[in-house]
């Protein structure tokens, strides 16, 4: 386990430099050990005689009734909470989230230890000490991660996230990772049935209990216009980001589509016959339907340049992101609060929700991006990278791409292995 570990954290890139053959035998021994080793998790009790009780915060709960409940006087309950507060930064309970263990000696001797547990990641103590003093510590636990693989394939009729679905994928990396995918991909045009698609991602584990879904590591799609791959890396300066497999970045500073999952009814085009209109013009940007109220991401981070009402474009607006790049939104039910011309808005951020207003047949987003002063077809226009790789950084992301597509290439062949992460 050691070994594989020491390949994916190294900086050093000579070690690093391993032979495939060697990287794929080292994992096969990690998986066959890490499949059969169940982790039966720290005991919380201090010893043999320890007595634990543990409750659940219930709605309606709070701290001082459930100390007093467990035979504490006024006094102490202040003393508590207030190192509480000051040593762990927890004021109040939740409902059904935070769990209490209260620790005494003997069934019938006073709690002398109580144990906060506010997420699986954190463990609170509080300890009274000889003098009467209750000390209080707080310690982050690290979650075991463990890399899963996930395969499908689409089928006749299928979208992408029905697909995603039916291969395992959970709903909240499905949609991760068809953000990541619609920076490379224009999902109307390029999925057609029998194309595969994989994706390698983190489950976190707290003793030996599957907690929560992590982060997205890589991702494959067997695109019409050829193979999609990303990787989550991170550079030397520790920001982290996705990669396609040479290394180039593969988050952009825009997206093709800003709303996830909707269907192209229009595409762009130098002359197309306008629905209301009747008579043929230009369709300089891209119809998505969605329903009124969808909330409209922005494509891009940048400002807001132009925010208004014309017979065209209904409600709309207008966000500049750099000196070459403009997109705009048009048909717009209604604005997002607080957001006016001179505003500075995030790439995802909603600056508008889904109408049909203006000329317009039903409820969809029209979407525009304009460079250096032109129209371009948001689905084919090459977009840039937010960030790129040196070339220390990309000679390290290659080597770990080599390591995550073995693991990938084993895991595809035993989909109930793992690997186990550092
Ligand atoms: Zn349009």
């Amino acid at each position: 386990m050691k070994k594989v570990k020491d390949i994916i954290n190294s900086t050093n890139v000579a070690r690093a430099v391993v032979a495939l053959a060697i990287v794929l035998a080292i994992i096969a021994v990690v998986l066959l050990i890490t499949r059969h080793n169940h982790n039966d998790g720290a005991s919380v009790l201090s010893g043999d005689a320890a007595h634990t009780s543990v409750v659940v915060v219930a709605a309606g709960d709070t701290l001082s009734n459930l100390l007093i409940d467990q035979g504490f006087s006024n006094a102490d309950v202040l003393e508590i909470a207030k190192v509480l507060k000051s040593d762990a930064d927890i004021t109040s309970l939740r409902a059904e989230r935070d769990k209490i263990e209260f620790v005494r000696t003997s069934p019938d001797a006073p709690v002398d230890k109580i144990v906060i547990i506010p997420s699986p990641w954190r463990r609170v103590e509080i300890t009274c000490d000889d003098a009467g003093k209750w000390l209080c510590s707080a310690q982050d636990i690290e979650p075991d991660r463990r890399a899963v693989y996930r395969a499908g394939e689409i089928r006749d009729g299928d979208s992408f996230y029905l697909a995603g679905a039916r291969a395992g994928i959970p709903d909240g990396i499905l949609a991760e990772v068809y953000d990541l995918l619609a920076f490379e991909m224009d999902f109307e045009r390029d999925v057609r049935a029998g194309q595969h698609f994989s994706v390698l991602y983190e489950e976190n584990f707290s003793n030996g209990k599957k907690v929560e879904n992590g982060r997205v590591l890589a991702v494959q799609f067997e695109a019409l216009r050829g193979n999609v791959k990303m990787y989550r890396f991170k550079k030397s300066d520790d920001k982290v980001g996705y990669y396609d497999e040479n290394g180039n970045g593969a988050i952009k500073s825009l997206k093709r589509t800003p709303i996830n999952n909707a269907r192209v009814t229009s595409s762009f085009s130098t002359s197309r016959k306008h629905p209301v209109l009747g008579y043929t013009r230009a369709h300089k940007g891209v119809d998505f339907r969605a329903s009124t109220g969808t909330p409209i991401p922005a494509a891009g981070a940048g400002r807001v340049v132009a925010r208004g009402y014309n017979n065209g474009h209904g409600n709309y607006i207008k966000l500049r992101h750099n000196a070459s790049y403009e997109t705009l939104y048009a048909h717009m039910s209604r604005f997002a609060k607080g957001v006016v011309v001179g505003t500075t808005v995030k790439q995802g951020q909603t600056i508008g929700y889904v109408g049909s207003t203006g000329l317009s047949t039903g409820p969809h987003l029209h979407y525009e991006i304009i460079k250096d002063g032109k129209h371009v077809n948001p689905m084919t226009v090459k977009l840039p990278a937010i960030s790129n790789l040196g070339k220390e950084d990309k000679a390290r992301f290659l080597e770990y791409r080599q390591v995550l597509d073995a693991g990938m290439d084993l895991l595809s062949t035993h989909p109930d292995w793992f690997i186990q992460l550092p």
